[in-house]
């Protein structure tokens, strides 16, 4: 600590009013995002909304997009109130004139893409894997595993403009082990597991880099029937060795991380986050 006296001969001398002036013309550290571009799908609420989230507030700008207009506003409206550059638009995943608007979506607002997260899921059927019905199986692949592709298919021309990505798929620890009765459903996220290393071998060359994350049982809208009532809640974080269930914002910064820079090396690489249940299974 500078005594009064040693300020005052450091003052009188201009030595503080320098140090004072070269402090205010730094510059703050960049956020880790700072000048990204990012793309979440199916980013209106749970974890895709939660993500999109922290890519803003780690300094991208950010488009969010889901099925329905109403819940691009609602969403829009949280994450504008936090003061984050984000826009959004409708985008049903499954349909290709609309992942085709969400991608121009980001050049025309942002002018480019360099971070895509690949988020959308769904779940028809509940029940063993023989008693699928083909109608099921069908939407399962069509959503979790060819829109995903399409997706990245059609984005890589405009990260390989930018010289750079990251992309980010979003599976499940059901993809590493299948969950009884959504074998289907696991069976995709499987596939993510796949086309996560299939395609970071492919486009490391282009420096886009390609990575995936499995969490576990996470509390939202999607996973409700696991964790409805008091029974199954119990049931659900007992099988969890931190004895709970994780939430939407504890994927968030490993996304951000996988989408930044300071996961330059790291491709074809798949983060579980299920609180120690890969541990057990
Ligand atoms: P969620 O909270 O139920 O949110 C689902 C989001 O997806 C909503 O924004 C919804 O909005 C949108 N959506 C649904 N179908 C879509 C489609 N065809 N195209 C575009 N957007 C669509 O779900 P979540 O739990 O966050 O799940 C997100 C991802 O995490 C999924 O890939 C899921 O498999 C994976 N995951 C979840 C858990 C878990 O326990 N929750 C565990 C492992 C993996 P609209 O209704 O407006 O379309």
């Amino acid at each position: 600590m500078l005594s009064n006296r040693t300020i005052s001969q450091l003052s009188s001398r201009g030595i503080v009013k320098t140090a004072a002036r070269s402090l205010s013309k730094s510059t703050p550290t960049p956020a880790k995002l700072d000048g990204k571009v990012a793309i979440v799908t199916a980013s209106t609420e749970g974890i895709g909304f939660a993500i999109a989230k922290r890519l803003g507030q780690d300094g991208a700008k950010v488009v969010i997009s889901s099925r329905k207009q109403k819940n691009v506003d609602k969403a829009l409206d949280e994450l504008k109130k936090e003061n984050l550059t984000v826009c959004g638009t409708v985008c049903h995943v499954g349909k290709s004139d609309h992942r085709k608007a969400l991608l121009e979506k980001a050049v025309a607002e942002y002018g480019g893409i360099d971070i895509l997260v690949s988020n959308a899921a769904v779940n028809p059927f509940f029940g063993t894997l023989s008693a699928t019905p083909e109608a099921s199986f069908d939407k399962i692949m069509e959503i979790n595993v060819k829109a995903a592709f399409m997706l990245v298919k059609e984005t890589v021309p405009y990260m390989e403009e930018r010289g750079q990505g990251s992309i980010l798929f979003v599976s499940s620890i059901g993809g590493l082990i299948p969950f009884p009765m959504l074998g289907a459903y696991s069976i995709s996220k499987t596939a993510l597991l796949g086309m996560t290393k299939a395609f970071s071998v492919e486009l490391a060359p282009s420096n886009i880099r390609v990575n995936c994350l499995a969490p576990g049982i996470i509390k939202t809208k999607f996973s409700g029937a696991l964790w409805a009532n008091e029974e199954q809640r119990q049931l659900a974080e007992s099988t969890n060795p931190m004895n709970r269930l994780g939430e939407p914002d504890e994927c968030a910064g490993s996304a951000s991380f996988l989408s930044s820079d300071d996961a330059s090396f790291i491709t074809g690489e798949t983060f579980v986050i299920a609180g120690g249940a890969t541990s057990r299974l």
